[in-house]
């Protein structure tokens, strides 16, 4: 595996990542990374000390965001790079989508009660901090509590869709969060496409709803992309003619996701979404 120079996925713990973002910022310019955006689900809370951080290291660092958002009941993640993260109507936006996690927070903790886990609410923002939620610090807290053995069985057995702790909810438009990326200066990216597990025929839908709102490119290579799902993405970013990202959605470390910068480099013929970048 060659390593990338570029990584435009990344979390700290203002989301659900478990380094802070100086920690992070660290561990990415030891990999040998020299571009990195953080992009945390739904805030843009971590950037400034990332970004100081980047800049000491002499590394170039990328504004970013992950925005939660729903289209056609199906949750998809668009990235925004290179944004302003003090436009107003993406600070908005994101205040909305946070309030929504707090609220499935709560209903989250209520489901898992009713499973017989009380305590979950407080358990997951003792790891979320006074940060955003997500569901991961739930995961931690089941953990804890001796419930399930790593976080993957927690998502397995109560977090996702038709779990006993799963909780649909309605986030941001697509159209609202590729308008408020747009607004803010920022490409906004589809983010890891091949995870939503969709048909083709959805996978179009998808793509032609997110080109029509605004969106400019897609997530070529991800972290734990095979050489085939890199090829589906080549095909994607051709056919709906979008610039091509690169990311590992990094977390943490762990004994299963790969670490920052380790996945293929952008494949030729896939203009970079960082060649649009000013700089
Ligand atoms: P949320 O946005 O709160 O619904 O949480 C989504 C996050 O949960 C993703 O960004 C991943 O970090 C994590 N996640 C989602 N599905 C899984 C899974 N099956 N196993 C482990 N982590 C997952
Ligand atoms: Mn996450
Ligand atoms: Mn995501
Ligand atoms: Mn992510």
């Amino acid at each position: 595996m060659h390593g990338s120079v570029v990584d435009l996925h990344l979390h700290s713990t203002a989301s659900d990542g478990l380094l802070t973002p100086s920690g992070l910022v660290k561990v990415v310019h030891d990999a040998g990374v020299e571009m990195m955006a953080l992009t945390d689900h739904d805030t843009v809370d971590g950037l400034t000390e990332a970004q100081r951080r980047a800049n000491e290291k002499g590394m170039v660092f990328i504004n970013g965001v992950e925005v939660s958002v729903t289209w056609q009941g199906k949750t998809l993640h668009v990235v925004g790079l290179n944004i302003n993260p003090e436009h107003p109507s993406l600070r908005n936006g994101l205040a909305d989508n946070r309030q929504r996690r707090m609220e499935r927070a709560g209903r989250i903790a209520r489901k898992l009660e009713k499973a017989g886990i009380p305590g979950a609410l407080q358990g997951a923002k003792e790891h979320a901090g006074d940060k955003v939620i997500a569901r991961p610090h739930f995961a931690r807290f089941l953990v804890d509590t001796g419930v399930v053995k790593d976080p993957q069985e927690a998502f397995k057995r109560y977090l996702t869709r038709n779990k006993p702790a799963y909780v649909a909810t309605q986030w941001a438009e697509l159209e609202d969060a590729v308008g408020w990326i747009r607004d803010a200066g920022g490409v906004a990216v589809l983010a890891h496409a091949i995870r939503y597990k969709l048909t083709g025929a959805w996978m179009r839908r998808v793509l032609a709803a997110f080109k029509e709102a605004g969106g400019q490119g897609i997530e070529v290579v991800c972290g734990s992309y095979t050489a085939t799902e890199i090829n589906t993405s080549v095909g994607y970013a051709l056919r709906y003619d979008l610039l091509g990202s690169v990311g590992s959605d990094f977390h943490g470390p762990s004994p299963m996701g790969r670490g920052p910068g380790r996945f293929p480099v952008l494949p030729e013929g896939i203009t970079p979404v960082w060649n649009v970048f000013a700089f």
